[in-house]
């Protein structure tokens, strides 16, 4: 990966459209305390109203790798966290419908394993072939870190372990570079920050509704299981509002 834009490197915000950012993609009508569920069908809707306005789902990886050229105009990241198997049931059909491509963060100690950071239900996890799947697919794999640990505050060795260590198993498995990290209940600091970077990720992204961040803490808009293409509507508007209140013009 070459040198980041002028505008792009650490310490600097960064111009970056909106990256809206999913998990678990399911019809199921289990509770759904963690409001990590979004049915495909209102996937769909969401991505339709993208394309009504004229906008068009990529990867993060794209869209850092666009703005980098200035050409992100028009684009909007999609990301989904953990790397819930329904992404592949669920997912993957209504992003091929829209033409649209996406990131798929796993936590790469737990493939084929359950969601055990949060206190249930329980939901499947892709594996390894799963993750050459999805890859294989055309989309984007990063990593969420080893364990899904929260990273802010976290010693030395911990976050080498599980910066670098995710990443390492995610590359051999792929046998290909892994550009991107997410983290973990969007839980950083400075350090976290640095040693992401030191790893090698080109940029990373947090979780929820930061205000513009630099390359290694990109923010996201949470879609929530019941937002509608209203709501959608509002999240990328503030989105380019915020980027315009911070003194950052948005890509
Ligand atoms: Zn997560």
């Amino acid at each position: 990966m070459g040198a980041p834009a002028a505008e792009s490197v650490r310490g600097d915000r960064v111009r970056i459209p909106p990256v809206l950012m999913f998990h678990s993609i399911s019809c199921s009508t289990a509770p759904d305390p963690h409001r990590v569920r979004v049915t495909p069908r209102r996937l769909d809707a969401h991505l339709r109203l993208l394309r009504r306005l004229g906008l068009h789902g990529v990867s993060l990886g794209e869209l850092v790798s666009a703005q980098d050229r200035g050409q992100a105009d028009g684009l909007v990241g999609l990301t989904f966290d953990d790397g819930y198997t329904d992404f592949l049931t669920h997912a993957v059909p209504v992003l091929e419908r829209h033409g649209m491509t996406a990131t798929l963060y796993v936590v790469a100690g737990r493939l084929g394993g359950h969601n055990t950071w949060d206190a249930g239900p329980r939901l499947d996890l892709v594996d390894a072939d799963g993750v050459r799947a999805v890859a294989a697919a055309g989309y984007e794999i990063g990593s969420h870190t080893l364990s899904h640990v929260r990273l802010a505050g976290a010693a030395p060795d911990v976050l080498r372990h599980e910066v670098c260590g995710s990443r390492r198993v995610l590359e051999d498995l792929l046998q290909a570079e892994v550009r991107g990290f997410c983290y973990p209940w969007g839980s950083f600091d400075e350090r976290a920050a640095g040693a992401v970077r030191d790893a090698g990720y080109d940029h990373a992204c947090v979780t929820g509704d930061y205000l513009p961040g630099d390359r290694w803490s990109l923010p996201r808009a949470y879609v929530a299981p019941g937002d509608t293409a209203l709501h959608l509507l509002a999240k990328l508007t503030r989105h380019h509002v915020r980027m315009r209140g911070a003194g950052v013009a948005a890509a």
